[in-house]
Parts: structure tokens; sequence; C-alpha cells
């Protein structure tokens, strides 16, 4: 017996003749594109039809969540201040839009192939609580397997793309932000952002989710990304040796080769890589930003001049 057959009652297996459309396809469908947009020669079940139509809906789900997250972020979370930093590149927040525009709809590419066999009915996602043996429980399980899943692969993934031969072509483009805003969160080289999405979309091939809770972990995902990049370094007490948050992540842009990891610190304590948090140990980028500012080296008015002149910043960081 597989574990899907364990977990999903034979009697409701979902047959492909009505599980597969998924939940946003099928919404797009009966409200938009059924009655205003394809003609009715144009079966809902075609498949040219469902591509095009995941196209355009992961695009501008991926466009609405990146610009949305990252604006109402870059509003009301992230410190202005950190504009300041000596690192903080000249037209930086500019700069990160457009690579990540330009990046997500080439990533959408692979992703909605993927997308495509799940709505064909060719992953484990299932409609209903109850076609789950284990009912709603098995919902709070598949969150917690779902993100050590995901994080785990992502360690390893993102390891991978640090290696000496890899990083150049793939993985710089990231770390061009040492000082990255929310909007940095998804500028990534277009093979760096699938590759590092893509334990997301292989969890639901391997095992069993609901289809809504999918939904919602990936809306997560999205939020979670752009909060390790929104300069917003605050975690509670407990939580801070456990938690890969966004004081992490500043000193991954920073110092390179150390807190790989998205949600835990488990995977950069497993491999070696875990460094406590500059920020925590009271020299991060906004007590550098301090410093000068006490030294008179950078403006305290709110204007973000030209920062590109300051040759120090006292916080080393490792160029590859
Ligand atoms: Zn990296
Ligand atoms: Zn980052």
């Amino acid at each position: 017996m597989s574990a899907w057959n364990y977990f999903v009652q034979e009697d409701t297996v979902p047959l492909y003749a009505y599980s597969d459309m998924d939940l946003v396809l099928n919404v797009a469908d009966q409200y938009v594109l059924t009655p205003y947009v394809y003609p009715s020669s144009w079966p809902e079940e075609g498949a040219l039809r469902q591509i095009i139509t995941l196209l355009v809906v992961t695009n501008l789900g991926a466009a609405v969540l990146y610009l949305g997250l990252g604006w109402l972020s870059y509003q009301f979370i992230f410190d202005h201040n950190l504009m300041k930093h000596p690192q903080f590149l000249k037209n930086q927040v500019r700069r990160e839009i457009k690579y990540a525009m330009t990046s997500l709809p080439i990533i959408s590419i692979p992703t909605v192939a993927l997308f495509f066999f799940e709505v064909r009915g060719y992953s484990k996602l299932y409609d209903n609580v109850e076609e789950s043996t284990m009912g709603w429980p098995f919902l709070l399980f598949s969150m917690i397997s779902f993100l050590l899943f995901t994080d785990g692969c992502i360690y390893w993934i993102h390891r991978f793309l640090h290696h000496k031969r890899i990083y150049k072509h793939f993985h710089k483009p990231h770390h061009v932000w040492k000082i990255p805003t929310p909007f940095a969160s998804h500028a990534f080289h277009p093979l760096d952002g699938f590759l590092q999405g893509l334990p997301y979309h292989i969890y639901p091939f391997l095992f069993p989710l609901h289809k809504v809770l999918y939904l919602a972990l990936y809306i997560f995902v999205n939020i979670w990304t752009v909060s390790i990049h929104d300069g917003d370094y605050r975690v509670p007490g407990p939580l801070q040796e456990v938690v890969n948050g966004a004081a992490h992540h500043t000193d991954h842009h920073l110092f390179f080769d150390v807190n790989y990891g998205q949600y835990f610190t488990l995977w950069d304590r497993i491999g070696g890589s875990y460094r406590n948090p500059s920020v925590l140990e009271g020299n991060g980028p906004l007590d550098c930003i301090r410093r000068l500012m006490a030294e008179g080296k950078i403006s305290s008015s709110e204007d973000n001049a030209d920062t590109n002149g300051y040759a120090n910043s006292g916080t080393k960081s490792k160029e590859q």
C-alpha cells in the first residue's frame, strides 16, 4: 500500500475526470475566462487553453505577490535608514525591481509545466479534508512537513548554488544586493529562482497535500521570502536560535557563506554554516550607519544622496 493510498481513502481517490482543474484555474474559468474570454468552442479541459491560462495566472499572481508584498514591506517595515549604508547601491530599489520583473516571467515557464502536471492530476493534491483518513490533523502535519522538507531542500540547493563553478553564473545576481530591500526578495537569475522554488513544487508530487493549504503555503512562502529581506531584524527571544529571519539572512548577503537557510537555522547548524547574526551582536548594518553618522561621515538627514563614495563601511563583506 503506497503512502498516498494510506492517507487517502480508496473510494474517494479523486479521478482525473473530476480533479483535473486546480483551484485557481477553476475560479478563473468559472468567473472570467469561460464567460468572457475564450470562445465556447474551446473546452476548459483543452491542454493548450490550460497552459495559456496557467501562464497568465502564474505571471499575474507572481507580479501581484512580489510587487504588493514588496511595496507593503518597503513602506511600512523596511527601515529607510538602511539606504544610507555605504554598501547600498545607487538606484538599488529600481534595479532590484527591474531584475525581478525580468526574471519572473522566465521562471514562470518551467513552473507552469509543473502546474500543468498538477492540474492534470499527476500530483497528490486533494480537494476535500474528508479525502484524507487523518482529516484535519493531517493539515497541521502537512504544514510542518512542507516547511521542513522545503527548508532542507532549499538549504542544499542554495549551498550548491554557492559552489565556485556555479556561483558566478547563476547566484551572483542575488548577492549584488549587500543591503537588500524587500524588493531583492525575488531578484534572482531565472535558473536560480526556479531551482530555489523547485522544492515547493516537488512536495505535492511526493506527499498528499490539501489544495487550499498548498495555495496558503505558497502565499506564506512569498511573504517569508520578502520578510527575510525587509531589514526588520526582530525575532522573539526564544525563537532567535531556531528561526532564520532577516537578521540571519542579512549576514548571508554581507558575509556570503553563512546562514543559507530559509525558515530555520537547523541545516546551517548541521552543515556548519551557522553564524550568530551580527545584528544581534550590535554590529549590524544599522549600527554601522549610526557609527558613521556619529563620525559625521554620512548625513543624518532623510535624503539618500549617492552613498557609493564610502569605501569602508566597517562591515567587511566577502566578495566573490
Ligand atoms: Zn546565497
Ligand atoms: Zn536574499
